[in-house]
């Protein structure tokens, strides 16, 4: 079975208007956490993702640091996108 993330739920942690800069944390279906950084000059771009340690990783099951998350960018920057998430956490 192949892993997919579903994103429920997306909150602004810390932002810098000026350069751009925006720290969000994202919820999972699964449980998971992840918090992502994200560039939005000259387009939103998410810079760096790592999975938060509260839950075990879904997909190796570490409850330590892994990059699992990492291959999944493409998913993750579709969605808070396409689904206007990274829209509602920034109007909040
Ligand atoms: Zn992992």
């Amino acid at each position: 079975m192949s892993y997919r993330p579903n994103i429920t739920n997306v909150t602004k942690a810390s932002s810098n208007d000026k350069d751009g800069l925006f720290e969000f944390i994202i919820k999972l279906a699964d449980g998971t956490e992840c918090r992502v950084f994200y560039n939005r000059f000259p387009e939103w771009k998410m810079t760096n993702i790592s999975r938060l340690l509260k839950t075990p990783c879904p997909i190796c099951r570490k409850d330590f640091i892994c990059k699992c998350m990492d291959a999944f960018t493409p998913d993750f920057e579709g969605q808070m996108i396409g689904d206007k998430w990274i829209e509602k956490a920034i109007a909040e």
